[in-house]
């Protein structure tokens, strides 16, 4: 079997060490800033070049009211990591581990 680790980098610095990259969309970095605190749900980040305020960001329960745009796109994409990550944890883990 073969196995394939695809390794994306950001076209852009970044300079938020919790945001996890989503992917790249239109040049644009998709993030996802995951929250601070339990009560909170993060944010989504779309980052146009390397110039620290070049980019847009909103909390995640307001893009997930409003899914066009890039930020959307942002949103679909970490929704669809997540659910790749639960099926890879499912295939992983025998029943009872987690
Ligand atoms: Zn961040």
């Amino acid at each position: 079997m073969r196995r394939h680790l695809i390794v994306v980098r950001p076209l852009h610095e970044h300079d938020c060490c919790a945001c996890q990259l989503v992917g790249i969309h239109k040049g644009h970095d998709l993030y996802f800033c995951p929250p601070s605190r339990v009560e909170e749900n993060g944010s989504y980040i779309a980052r146009r070049s390397s110039d620290g305020p070049d980019y847009v960001s909103q909390p995640a329960h307001i893009v997930a009211q409003f899914s066009d745009g890039i930020l959307g796109e942002a949103r679909r994409r970490h929704l669809a990591l997540q659910e790749m990550l639960m099926a890879f944890h499912d295939r992983m883990m025998p029943p009872g581990w987690d």
